[in-house]
């Protein structure tokens, strides 16, 4: 079990969640970092003394650094000041919230200083996952998954003999436009993206969870985390989001974990592992669920599914284009430059446009070919307007 935590991204929703686990288990905070938001990692610094906070952007941490002066806490900021936190002397355990491709070095400096890893970052394994994994083995530490179906899939496997498993079967909520068809999203809002209609989460992965791009970043995150092929892996949408994902094994027994849509649970475990300790979340009434629904994804129209498992198929850097046209296009529709659909059409046109991929490739290689993917995708993109 952790015992002495570094939450990197603790101000978002998944930090932020973690911070309540660590409160009700008394868990030693060591470093917190944030992108930007200084006002509530400043609250944080004072309620859970850790050693160390850091802010990426600059200007906002020369402003934190002042605000804490009465404090012991260092202040640190820039991308080696979240390296830092991932490495702080103290910590055993990195708890790793930050969104998008930027928590790939973290993670990877955090390994090697061979601490544990509580994941929710995603994006981490779907750009890096080939150097994560194998950095996992030669540092001997461990990954224990945060996002709810990874977690679930993590739990089912408890006591599941190693080469017993068939086939992961990842479930889907089907985000905020269940149901609809292309022509009904040509039209729609930033807002009405926005809204979900079972988890309360950050703005990158609720429109992730709108193109269901979300779910195909989490086969391939499944991919590593499970040894599994891409065939192995199914997706099915239950709209309810009470079981968080099952596994099937080779005599087609299907095991699936249940709980309440509160990330508080996987998160704990993940911190616990292997321990179950009382949660903050509520328990789960199933005559008042009373019914549960499931049904197939519809791949075309939402083609960001289709696109990311042909990413996984096409191996090597596809995943990594294909990871950072996404975070660009999302980011342009949130400022309201490009409609909903133009999202799954610029991540399939970029990876389609990409003919350098490698099969043996290194961080060098993933750093690369992130920043070209995202200048391209600016540079084509950036100008247009609704
Ligand atoms: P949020 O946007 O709510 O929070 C992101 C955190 O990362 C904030 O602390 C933010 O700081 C910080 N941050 C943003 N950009 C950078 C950067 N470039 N470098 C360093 N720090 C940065 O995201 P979520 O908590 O929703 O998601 C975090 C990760 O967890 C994502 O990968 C997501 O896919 C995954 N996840 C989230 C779930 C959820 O329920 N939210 C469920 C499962 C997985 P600031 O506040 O200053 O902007």
């Amino acid at each position: 079990m952790a015992s002495k935590i570094s939450v990197l991204g603790s101000t978002g929703s998944i930090g932020t969640q973690t911070l309540d686990v660590a409160r009700m288990h008394n868990l030693q905070v060591t470093a917190l970092t944030a992108n930007s938001n200084i006002k509530l990692l400043e609250e944080q610094a004072r309620e859970f003394h850790p050693k160390m906070v850091a802010v990426l952007d600059m200007g906002a941490a020369a402003q934190l650094k002042i605000a804490l002066s009465d404090t012991d806490i260092d202040v640190f900021c820039g991308e080696e000041g979240i390296i830092c936190a991932a490495q702080e002397e103290t910590c055993d355990t990195v708890v790793n919230a930050i969104v998008g491709v930027a928590g790939l070095l973290p993670t990877l400096k955090a390994i090697e200083s061979r601490k544990n890893l509580a994941l929710a970052n995603k994006e981490t394994l779907v750009s890096g996952g080939k150097l994560v994994m194998s950095a996992i083995d030669r540092f001997g530490v461990k990954l224990y998954p945060v996002d709810s179906e990874h977690s679930a899939i993590f739990q089912c496997l408890q006591g599941c003999p190693r080469n017993s498993l068939k086939k992961v079967i990842l479930t889907a909520s089907g985000g905020s436009f269940f149901g609809k068809t292309r022509e009904d999203l040509e039209n729609v809002t930033v807002r009405q993206a926005l809204t979900h209609p079972n988890w309360d989460m950050g703005a990158k992965i609720t429109i992730d969870s709108a193109t269901m791009m979300n779910k195909g970043l989490e086969v391939i995150e499944a991919s590593w985390l499970f040894g599994c092929e891409d065939r192995d892996i199914d997706v099915l949408i239950h709209r309810e989001s009470i079981i968080h994902s099952m596994i099937q094994l080779k005599d087609n027994a299907v095991i699936a974990q249940l709980g309440v849509p509160d990330m508080r649970i996987p998160i704990q475990y993940a911190l616990t592992y292997p321990r179950r300790l009382p949660s903050p979340t509520r328990e789960l009434d199933l005559a008042e669920v009373a019914s549960m629904t499931f049904y197939r994804p519809d791949y075309e129209t939402f083609s960001c599914l289709a696109i990311c498992r042909d990413a996984l198929r096409m191996g090597g850097l596809y995943p990594t284009v294909a990871n950072a046209a996404n975070e660009v296009a999302v980011a342009m529709f949130l400022r309201e430059q490009i409609r909903f659909l133009d999202i799954p059409d610029i991540v399939s046109e970029t990876v389609n446009q990409f003919h350098e991929n490698k099969d043996n490739f290194d961080l060098e290689d993933i750093l690369t070919t992130d920043h070209n993917t995202r200048a391209k995708v600016n540079e084509k993109y950036g100008h247009t307007s609704l």
